[in-house]
C-alpha cells in the first residue's frame, strides 16, 4: 500500500494509521499523514499517477 501523502510505501499490518475514505482504507507511515488526509483527502486523491476513471 502507498501512503497518499507521502507516497511511501507502508505494510497494512505495521502501518501507524489507516482510514476509510469512500470506501477505501488508506494506510499511512504516521498519524501526521492520517490527520492530513482525513481533513482534505482530495487534493491526495487527484494527485494519484494511476489515475482512475474520470
Ligand atoms: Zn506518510
Amino acid at each position: 500500500m502507498i501512503d497518499p501523502v507521502c507516497g511511501m510505501e507502508v505494510e497494512p499490518a505495521t502501518a501507524a494509521a489507516a482510514w476509510e475514505h469512500e470506501g477505501t482504507v488508506y494506510y499511512f507511515c504516521s498519524v501526521g499523514c492520517m490527520e492530513r488526509f482525513r481533513e482534505d483527502p482530495d487534493p491526495f486523491l487527484s494527485g494519484d499517477p494511476s489515475g482512475r476513471g474520470m
